[in-house]
């Protein structure tokens, strides 16, 4: 069975075109009492930005916290204060941020319109009616999340995203003036997370075509960013998450995206630099891409964090070992049918001990 993959409809980008948001949103507000909510980063809050928002008198401002990625209670939260802003639903929900916002609006967007809490959606095609409009402006660039079917929420019981089709943004916004200001460290962990979705896509036994056209590209353009230091990389990285994210929806992502997987369910490590940590121990399996990647590191001047799993209790390295081994269609990606044959529980935990 070939999957039909459902694509983001409507994409702007240019230095810029962040101002054109108001006019887009314009063809949204149809009924007289039509609002909008932004769905922010609360990073914003008295920057520049939060006045370039272009909301109207009745629209809201929702700003958000990622601190710690987002998680279902926080989206029920969420999403119960929206409902409680006006006596009708927004017509579109716009997530200005990285990852953990965009997914936020993602998710708020798909529970206004599902009945009950978000942790009954988290898996493949759950939810049962199409989201609220909703748009994404990024500001920081690499996970993809602007163009995946997924809003990865942790739960009580799991680390598992709202995949669906209904999850697809309706709209993006590719502004590369809005990621210029992300501090260095961040920039790289998650620009890192786009190299890592291209090795994977690209080394993986899912590949096909579609997936290495656009695999590649993402790939070309992160070492324009990385190592050549491009004058333009702004743009360069935005388009590089952009088809990053292509690049995995029609294949997938492999060993370290699963271990670090079990690293952020025990220990909360956010995702761009728990892949930084997993794919630095993994050159038995991407040995030219580790190489690269650390060629990366030394040149932006960014190290990552150490030793993170050397006080983990033998019971939460065993859950983290549980969480990485779940990830089944990663692994066979990865390794090929026989997975399990190569990367025991042993083998996971020691690569997870080295980290
Ligand atoms: P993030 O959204 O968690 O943000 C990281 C930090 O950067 C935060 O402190 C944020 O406030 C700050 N930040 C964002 N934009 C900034 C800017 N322009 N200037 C200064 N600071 C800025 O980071 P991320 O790496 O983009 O996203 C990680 C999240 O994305 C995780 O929650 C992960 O689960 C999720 N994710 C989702 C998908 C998907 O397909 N839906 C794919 C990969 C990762
Ligand atoms: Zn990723």
């Amino acid at each position: 069975m070939f999957r039909n993959f459902k694509l983001v409809p409507n994409v702007i980008f240019g230095r810029g075109c962040f101002a054109q948001l108001d006019e887009i949103i314009a063809s949204r507000r149809t009924a007289k009492d039509a609002w909008a909510v932004f769905v922010t980063d609360d990073v914003f809050k008295g920057k520049a930005l939060e006045n370039k928002i272009p909301a109207h008198d009745n629209d809201h401002i929702l700003w958000v916290n990622v601190d710690d990625e987002p998680k279902t209670g926080y989206v029920d939260a969420l999403t119960l204060q929206v409902k409680g802003m006006r006596p009708t639903l927004p017509c579109a929900v716009i997530g200005i941020g990285g990852g953990s916002a965009m997914d936020l609006a993602k998710a708020v967007s798909l529970m206004l319109t599902n009945e009950g809490s978000s942790t009954l959606y988290q898996g493949w095609d759950l939810i049962k009616n199409p989201a609220i409009y909703h748009a994404a402006v990024p500001t920081l660039s690499g996970t993809g999340a602007e163009v995946s079917r997924t809003a990865v929420l942790t739960g009580p019981e799991k680390k598992l995203g709202l995949n669906s089709d209904y999850t697809v943004f309706d709209q993006v916004v590719l502004d590369p003036e809005l990621i210029s200001g992300v501090p260095r460290d961040q920039h790289f962990y998650t620009g890192m997370d786009c190299y890592i979705h291209c090795i994977e896509s690209l080394e993986g036994t899912y590949l096909n075509e579609f997936s290495k056209a656009y695999g590649e590209k993402s790939l070309d353009l992160c070492r324009q960013v990385f190592l050549d230091n491009h004058p333009d990389a702004d743009d360069k990285l935005m388009m590089a998450s952009f088809f990053g994210g292509m690049s995995i929806a029609y294949s997938q992502v492999g060993a370290c995206h699963a271990l670090s997987y079990g690293l952020s369910y025990v220990l909360g490590t956010h995702h761009g630099v728990g892949c930084c940590i997993a794919f630095d121990v993994l050159e038995e399996y991407y040995g030219d891409g580790v190489k690269e990647f650390r060629t990366m590191m030394e040149k932006t001047g960014v190290d990552i964090p150490r030793n993170v799993t050397k006080d983990c209790t033998d019971d939460q390295m065993e859950t983290m070992i549980s969480v990485a081994l779940g990830l089944d269609p990663l692994w066979e990606n990865c390794l090929g049918k026989d997975w399990k044959t190569i990367m025991t529980r042993d083998k996971a935990g020691a690569l997870l001990r080295r980290m």
